[in-house]
């Protein structure tokens, strides 16, 4: 098994937090990362991360880390549709479970299909979303709505009931949890 690959994506990740004013103020990058053998996992999420086009550094790492990573999902068909999880993943590059450890702050690389409606859900971690490809939609219950482009960022508070809908191209993001309930889950609403 090849740590390279998720090794050169947490220095791309690093560096694109400590630069990113959004990112850096949320959280500062934690300092207690310690590699943790995870074993990869794979899900058709990391097929859309494959055919994304190459055109940064941060997205080529995170093409060349994808097989090599632990896909996850946060849902079972009961909750979300079966397309939905045909074309939704995530890994943990580090955190409480993550490919590096940290109980400082967790970090996210996710990924949606074009078209996908992430509905109405909420978690007890604060959260940033930063978006590495796409034009995502973001709705919630106490804000206004948000059209993200590359390089733009989405905040939600403690428990803040979200909804994100991707538009005609995936949506890759870097998300960042931080404080009480770090390595929890998030719910969906009851409809
Ligand atoms: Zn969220």
């Amino acid at each position: 098994m090849s740590h390279a690959p998720l090794n050169a994506l947490v220095e791309q990740i690093r560096g694109l937090h400590e630069a990113t004013p959004a990112l850096a103020r949320f959280a500062p990058w934690p300092g207690d990362l310690t590699p943790n053998d995870r074993p990869a996992a794979m899900l058709p999420a990391a097929d859309l991360v494959a055919a994304l086009p190459a055109d940064t550094a941060v997205t080529r790492a995170v093409q060349a880390a994808a097989p090599h990573a632990e896909w996850r999902q946060s849902y079972s068909e009961r909750e979300v549709s079966a397309d939905f999880l045909n074309r939704y993943g995530h890994f943990e590059l580090f955190g409480p479970h993550g490919h590096f450890h940290s109980s400082e702050l967790r970090g996210y690389i996710g990924i949606w299909g074009s078209g996908l409606d992430y509905d109405w859900h909420s978690h007890e971690a604060e959260e940033l979303y930063y978006c590495l490809f796409g034009t995502p939609r973001f709705r919630s219950k106490s804000k206004p709505e948000t059209t993200l482009q590359p390089g733009g960022t989405r905040h939600h508070t403690p428990c803040e009931v979200h909804r994100m809908q991707t538009c005609t191209t995936p949506f890759l993001c870097y998300a960042v949890w931080k404080g009480p309930g770090l390595a929890g889950r998030p719910a969906m609403e009851p409809q």
